[in-house]
């Protein structure tokens, strides 16, 4: 369907304008950004920044983002009409929701248990979770098979995310390969909610976050307006 869809747009020559709808992946151009510090976080072109590069304060502590959860049920009944059921890791009706404190209990579990540098490659530093942004949520299968762990891959919850979860604007956020641009190992339980524009151009592109932004490998940078390489003008 889509590729007679694709010929009958070519036949038209009605290319130009639906250039950004082709299949094919995109390179990155030069993009203007807008970033913009406030209330304890970090946004770039008003999305919500949480990583090993840009934290969010001590006090910041939105919840669960309303949207995300509207969103993320829309995708559950989509999952469940195709008999695949999904449930979220961690405190029921939190959505994935962790306070910079819980985040710190959970870290300093981590490192008693498998030391710093494993802890601090599977859970993020108090501060830098995208848990604690409220835009984060850990998915497991109904069978629990691989909850947290990578082989939660072979599940159906996980072939159902990587194929269907940019419908409903949420990014695996942590890939396989781009460990050293996201600064996590591969997490495919871990999405993240960002919009259907985005999300989309992400998957169709297979890029992170950080390269979709134009920001990946860069420091910190000052609020303020800057020309990069990204994808978020196509
Ligand atoms: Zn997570």
């Amino acid at each position: 369907m889509m590729k007679r869809w694709m010929i009958t747009l070519t036949a038209a020559v009605a290319v130009t304008v639906s250039a950004a709808t082709a299949d094919a992946a995109v390179t990155p151009k030069t993009c203007t950004i807008n970033v913009v510090n406030k209330g304890g976080v970090t946004k770039i072109n008003n999305y919500v920044i949480a990583n090993k590069v840009y934290g969010m304060s001590r006090d910041y502590n939105p919840g669960a983002s309303s949207t995300m959860i509207r969103n993320y049920k829309a995708m559950a009944a989509d999952a469940k009409k195709k008999g695949i059921i999904l449930g979220i890791v961690g405190t029921q009706g939190a959505y994935g929701f962790r306070s910079y404190q819980a985040q710190q209990t959970l870290y300093n579990d981590y490192i008693n248990m498998y030391g710093f540098n494993y802890a601090s490659k599977i859970s993020a530093k108090p501060g830098t979770s995208e848990h604690q942004a409220g835009v984060a949520m850990d998915i497991r299968d109904n069978s629990n098979y691989g909850t947290l762990s990578t082989a939660f891959e072979y599940t159906l919850a996980s072939r159902y995310l990587k194929a269907n979860a940019h419908r409903f604007g949420f990014i695996i956020r942590y890939l396989k390969g781009k460990e050293s641009i996201t600064g996590f190992m591969y997490e495919p339980w871990h999405i993240r909610y960002v919009g259907q524009k985005g999300a989309t151009a992400m998957y169709k592109n297979h890029v992170t976050l950080e390269e979709y932004l134009g920001i990946a490998g860069k420091k910190k940078l000052n609020p303020g307006t800057y020309k990069v390489r990204g994808l978020i003008c196509d």
